[in-house]
């Protein structure tokens, strides 16, 4: 499999034959691939299909049932710790002590990951996601959903590591706080940060990734750059003609999705270039080329798994 690090970088995220089976449930089957430095990766798959199993691998709260993981060139479980040390991880639930507050929670769990923490940074994580200072000293049974979705980002940014482990970040979030994640997403990547987030929400993933991977069943079945994803579906060509004309054979990369008398619309697989002579003897009166969205090509991938 092609490597997606630039040459010379150690991979932020290094996956081998990793493989977890509890007893007669493999719930991942040996998957390999790379994440790079400073690039945002979105873990895709259905409910089951292995991603938690996997991210727990990498945090070394688990251990595999064959293969490996690194982080940066470090082993998940021989070197667990140190390892661990590189990661912010926000679970998709975070474990709380209810009679603590916000603020406790947050220096508990600096304490215990030994990271050094700047405390304005923190308030300007704090800030951005709209979380009030007032808030922090409230306990943590008195969160709604939504803070403390916000609290388990802020302890997972806290230390500004080098690579950040996300369990569907943005759910539970307001649309506004959504879009301020997304800006403090792509202003960790710029400063050379990866991140690897699982997520549910597609339109989110195309607004935010760089590559995805879509682990079914247990298996990588996809594996690539968010904009090969979106070509995977072709292009949607409507053509409208001034005036009625008769269905014509297509090649086999082409399918008409529908057609009127004087309206068609042709999805091309690969080259545009045979369709133009096709459409040359008719008479066109306009031609539309649309893109699939991301979601409408994973639509695809997700739906095999139910057949
Ligand atoms: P979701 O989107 O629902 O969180 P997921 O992709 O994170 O799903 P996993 O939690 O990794 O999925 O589960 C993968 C498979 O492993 C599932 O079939 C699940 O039932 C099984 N599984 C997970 N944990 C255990 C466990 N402790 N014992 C037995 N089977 C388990």
């Amino acid at each position: 499999m092609a490597s997606s690090n630039p040459a010379g970088s150690v991979p932020a995220i290094a996956l081998r034959d990793l493989a977890k089976s509890y007893g007669a449930v493999h719930a991942v089957r040996g998957i390999t691939f790379d994440v790079a430095q400073g690039e945002i990766f979105g873990f895709l798959g259905l409910n089951g299909a292995g991603k938690t199993t996997t991210i727990r691998m990498l945090l070394d709260l688990l251990r595999p049932s064959r293969g490996s993981a690194a982080l940066f060139g470090i082993d998940c479980h021989r070197d667990s710790r140190k390892a661990r040390a590189l990661v912010g991880y926000m679970p998709g639930e975070l474990g709380l002590y209810s009679d603590m507050t916000g603020q406790a929670l947050l220096d508990l769990l600096a304490r215990l990951s030994g990271a050094h923490i700047d405390l304005a940074y923190r308030l300007k994580l704090t800030d951005a996601l709209e979380l009030a200072h007032a808030d922090l000293r409230r306990t943590l049974r008195e969160y709604s959903t939504g803070m403390k979705r916000k609290l388990g980002l802020i302890q997972a940014l806290q230390s500004d590591p080098q690579l950040l482990i996300l369990d569907e970040p943005t759910e539970g979030l307001d649309p506004l706080v959504q879009q301020a994640l997304n800006e403090i997403l792509f202003e960790l990547r710029r400063r050379g940060r990866t991140i690897f987030m699982s997520s549910h929400v597609l339109s989110e993933v195309e607004r935010l990734c760089d590559r995805i991977g879509m682990i079914r069943s247990g298996e990588i079945v996809l594996l690539s750059t968010v904009d090969e994803a979106r070509r995977l579906g072709g292009r949607l060509v409507r053509v409208r003609f001034s005036r009625p004309v008769d269905p014509i054979a297509l090649p086999a990369d082409m399918t008409l999705v529908s057609r009127t008398a004087e309206t068609w619309q042709v999805r091309v697989e690969r080259e545009m270039g045979d369709l133009l002579p096709l459409l040359a003897a008719l008479p066109v009166r306009d031609l539309e080329i649309t893109e699939p969205a991301l979601e409408d090509v994973l639509r695809g991938f997700y739906r095999e798994v139910r057949s």
